[in-house]
């Protein structure tokens, strides 16, 4: 036998879907030697989740690409609710209500199909890594081992598929669905992979990302449970461009069918519309695999709570799931003028009992979660997931942060998943309750409640070794005195300023991109009205300037970058009394004109300028130095003096490499 290929990479990401695609954005982002791989011959091109949550646009924007998002999403901007009338039966609208959650974010909740948002993803990864990164299919892995080498730990060894053998079955429908995603030979089948040998290779990993959605094999290789309930709720859905009497096609709709069922409806991009569609009541059982869709052959019923059921998926039809549509949808008419994509699931509740082994393989997205795909969270929160982790796998492998960061991913994303599928039960049962047996109003309590979540904009991590706030504030909004508008744990609201450089406009998060820096906002008040201040901002830059200072090591390994923001007129202040170390000149002599903010009040072309302090609760008597980490959440707030930057400076030292606590203090 020859020897096998083998490669080492710093990192594996087994499963190019969107929590995939996101560790591999920012792998390639911070120039982490990635190999990223999938199972499946093709990307998709149609269906599966669409719905953007304003949190991820937010991360997107961060990243440079949201701008091909705004250009091609359909936006969510009201909501309407329809009931069976009590005496006719027909549905009638009861009810009209902003979609989402006015002014939490500068972008509202989109929607687009997934294969459009893995392309952005994928775009932006090839030019981040230059063409290093990209997904290398069809590669099947065979098996996973941790430990034996010490740099690099993790062994796979993977299979290299032929193309034709690893493309989802369709059933010989005409119309692209989802209702199958494995293909024969997969792990899932019985009967094996029918190829050569010399196909397989090893691969050697520092760490391995298991993005393999809800049937992960690398979560069955760890070992780890996926716990949780299947229920009999079974959905359908059509992506069409309808033909209709229906008057809020366009607008995202919830309607309770007297006997028919529930529909939702989703306005998508292009004329299309998404409708799921209850197909099935429901009953709980615990032994289903979660998200495997489950067909019910046209027209029949499997009676509710029967175990094991597998329903013979090849008989459910586009057709069918329309029929039941039009029955809910009376008395409007439902017509198809292009049907894109149907599917049908069965809706699934499970969290992973553990989302890591040894912090060396971790898994993300579904296949840590499952969940329904109504509340659109799937695809936004596996992003999140990866969002979340992949920055500090990179500070790990650089060598700049201690592997002991790498705990507060689970803890702080099982939180999120947890809160998920508690939202998601919730929904599930008002959904496929009939009228009468949940009242208009409890429903409509619960998405109230439910949007602002999400949304994705009230995340709130908890106290870690990098959040800095007390160890029982997790359960509740935790804000320093100094900045009482800023919530630690939870990400920066958006606040319109000045650039003081060429009084142009900004919200303040279009300046803080995804770079992978720590971020100081020096919040220096009104400055030059407050002569303590001025000595204040003087005794900061002579402190961050000094070369000895390890601070200044941080900012040359961009590990941090340092932004002032004054409250003094921006266009009475000269240039030169900021400190020199927020004018840094390269070695070129040019100077970084960036770095210094104004929040003034209105500006010559704006009236939005100037709300930060307030919205932040700053004093512009007093300031604040507000610490972001890179994936821009409020990690710490302290003093705007040379002792606050120092107690930063010090809580930087728990987890960042060479910076142990006051050493060169
Ligand atoms: P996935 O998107 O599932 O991606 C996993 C990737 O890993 C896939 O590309 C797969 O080919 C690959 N993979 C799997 N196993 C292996 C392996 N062993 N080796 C290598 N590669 C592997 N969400 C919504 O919000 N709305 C919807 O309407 C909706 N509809 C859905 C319909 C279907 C049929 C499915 C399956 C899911 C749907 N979802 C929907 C859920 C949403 O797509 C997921 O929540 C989201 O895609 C999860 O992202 P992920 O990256 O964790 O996993």
């Amino acid at each position: 036998q020859p020897p096998l290929k083998e490669s080492k990479v710093d990192v594996l990401i087994v499963g190019a879907g969107p929590a995939g695609y996101m560790a591999a954005l920012w792998l390639a982002r911070l120039g982490i030697n990635t190999k990223f791989i999938d199972k499946r011959s093709t990307k998709i091109f149609t269906g599966q989740a669409d719905g953007l949550q304003p949190r991820v646009l937010e991360v997107f924007e961060t990243f440079g690409f949201v701008d091909r998002a705004l250009k091609e999403v359909a936006v969510g901007y009201e909501a309407c609710f329809y009931e069976p009338h009590p005496e006719t039966g027909r549905i009638r609208r009861v009810d009209k209500i902003p979609e989402g959650v006015p002014g939490i974010s500068r972008f509202n909740g989109s929607v687009i199909h997934q294969g459009r948002i893995e392309t952005w993803l994928s775009d932006a990864i090839e030019e981040f890594s230059g063409g290093k990164i990209a997904v290398e299919r069809p590669f099947l892995p065979e098996s996973l081992e941790i430990g034996g080498d010490e740099e690099y730990p993790v062994k796979v060894v993977l299979r290299k598929l032929p193309d034709d053998k690893a493309g989802p079955e369709q059933f010989g429908h005409k119309v692209q669905n989802g209702l199958y995603r494995q293909f024969e030979g997969d792990q899932n089948q019985q009967n094996g992979v029918d190829s050569q040998e010399d196909s397989l290779e090893v691969v050697r990993a520092k760490y391995v990302l298991g993005c393999d959605g809800a049937h992960s094999w690398v979560r069955k290789q760890l070992g780890i449970e996926h716990k949780g309930e299947t229920t009999d709720y079974v959905w359908g859905v059509l992506d069409i461009v309808p033909v209709t009497d229906f008057p809020d096609i366009r607008k995202r709709c919830s309607i309770h069918s007297k006997d028919g069922g529930s529909i939702m409806v989703i306005p998508r991009e292009n004329g299309i519309v998404r409708l799921y569609i209850q197909l099935r009541e429901g009953a709980q059982h615990e032994d289903q695999d979660p998200v495997t869709p489950i067909i019910s052959a046209a027209g029949e019923k499997e009676k509710p709570g029967k175990k094991g059921v597998r329903v013979d998926r090849t008989k459910l039809t586009a057709e069918h799931i329309l029929a039941t549509a039009q029955n809910i949808f009376q008395p409007y008419s439902l017509e198809v003028a292009e049907m894109h994509w149907f599917t049908a699931y069965q809706i699934g509740q499970r969290v992973a009992t553990s989302f890591q082994k040894d912090e060396r393989v971790f898994i993300a997205g579904d296949a840590c979660h499952t969940h329904s795909p109504k509340a659109g969270q799937g695809m936004n929160v596996s992003m999140m997931d990866t969002f979340n982790l992949a920055w500090k796998v990179a500070y790990v492998v650089k060598g700049l942060a201690r592997p002991s960061i790498l705990s507060t991913y689970e803890s702080e994303r099982r939180a999120v998943a947890e809160e998920l599928i508690a939202y998601d039960q919730r929904l599930s049962r008002l959904f496929s309750s009939k009228p009468g047996e949940i009242a208009t109003e409890e429903f409509r309590a619960v998405i109230d409640r439910g949007s602002a979540f999400t949304t994705g904009c009230t995340v709130d991590y908890a106290s870690s070794l990098l959040m800095d706030k007390p160890a029982d504030a997790a359960a509740e909004r935790y804000a320093s005195p100094l900045a009482t508008g800023l919530a630690i744990g939870m990400r920066l609201p958006d606040a319109k300023m000045i650039m003081q450089s060429d009084a142009r406009p900004w919200f303040l998060n279009q300046r803080l991109l995804s770079t992978g820096q720590f971020r100081l906002l020096i919040f220096m008040g009104d400055y030059a009205s407050v002569p303590a201040l001025r000595a204040q901002m003087d005794g900061i830059g002579a402190f961050l300037a000094e070369p000895a200072n390890s601070l200044q090591k941080l900012r040359d390994d961009g590990v941090l970058q340092t932004l002032l923001i004054h409250a003094s007129r921006q266009d009475k202040v000269e240039w030169d009394d900021f400190p020199a170390v927020f004018r840094p000149r390269d070695e070129r002599g040019v100077m970084d004109y960036w770095l210094v903010m104004a929040d003034s009040g209105p500006s010559w072309h704006d009236d939005k300028t100037g709300e930060a302090y307030e919205k932040y609760g700053i004093s512009k008597d007093v300031g604040a130095v507000v610490v972001l980490r890179p994936d821009g959440y409020v990690a710490k707030v302290a003093e705007p003096t040379v002792d606050g930057v120092k107690d930063i400076w010090k809580w930087l030292g728990r987890f960042v490499v060479g910076l142990e606590s006051g050493a060169t203090l």
